[in-house]
Formats: structure tokens, C-alpha cells, sequence
């Protein structure tokens, strides 16, 4: 999508620091981190939200999910929390589906 952030920071026209990259997945650091680390872990392809995951066929959500774990791995966490906000209602403020995964000390939840 056109006027969307993550599709153009997947595209290369607004610059990230990229932290794992492959099989139609991208992860990068946030801009404005709430944990010691926070990374978005996103498809390629411009989903709106979790609630099109059915768009995807089931190996490439396999795929997504085999990312986010080896995004963890990579970034040397053991423990770590992985959180998806879906709509506005849910916290969604940019509308490209990402998965949110932090390590460190974390922020109190809920
Ligand atoms: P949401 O609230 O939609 O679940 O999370 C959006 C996240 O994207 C926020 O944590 C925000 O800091 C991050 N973010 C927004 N704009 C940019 C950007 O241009 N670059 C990066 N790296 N992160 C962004
Ligand atoms: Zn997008």
C-alpha cells in the first residue's frame, strides 16, 4: 500500500534499523521502544491486521509465526513477550499487521 509506514520501511524508502530479514518476513527495531529491546516483526505483503491472517495460505502463516520465534532467537532472548494489537480498540495505531517483541525489562502489562 501506498501511504503505508511499513510498507515503505519493507521497500527501503523509510530508513530502519533491520535486525532479520527472509522468507517474505521483515523484523526491525521500533522507533520509540517501551521495552530494553522492542522489535516489529511484519509480512511483506500489507495485511491490515490479524483479523486477515485468513488471507494468508496456512505455510505462510507457519512461516510468520517460525519468524517471530527466530526473530526472538536471533536477537539472543530467552524470555521475551510477543503482543499483536488488532484495531484502534486494541491499541492498533499503524494499520500493516505487526508483531510486537519485547525483551528486557519489560513494561507492566495491563
Ligand atoms: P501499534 O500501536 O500499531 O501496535 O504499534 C505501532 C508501533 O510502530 C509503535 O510501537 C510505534 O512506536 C512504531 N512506529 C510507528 N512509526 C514507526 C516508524 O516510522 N518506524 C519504526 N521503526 N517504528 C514505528
Ligand atoms: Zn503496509
Amino acid at each position: 500500500m501506498s501511504d503505508c509506514i511499513f510498507c515503505k520501511i519493507v521497500a527501503g524508502e523509510i530508513p530502519a534499523q533491520v535486525v532479520h530479514r527472509g522468507a517474505g518476513m521483515v523484523a526491525f527495531e521500533d522507533v520509540a521502544p517501551k521495552a530494553d529491546v522492542h522489535v516489529l516483526v511484519v509480512p511483506e505483503r500489507h495485511l491490515e491486521s490479524l483479523r486477515d491472517v485468513a488471507e494468508l495460505t496456512p505455510a505462510e502463516a507457519k512461516g510468520m509465526l517460525d519468524f517471530v520465534a527466530e526473530t526472538a532467537r536471533k536477537l539472543s532472548l530467552d524470555d521475551y513477550r510477543v503482543i499483536v494489537n488488532v484495531g484502534p480498540g486494541g491499541g492498533q495505531t499503524v494499520f500493516h499487521l505487526h508483531w510486537h517483541v519485547l525483551g528486557g525489562k519489560l513494561p507492566v502489562f495491563g
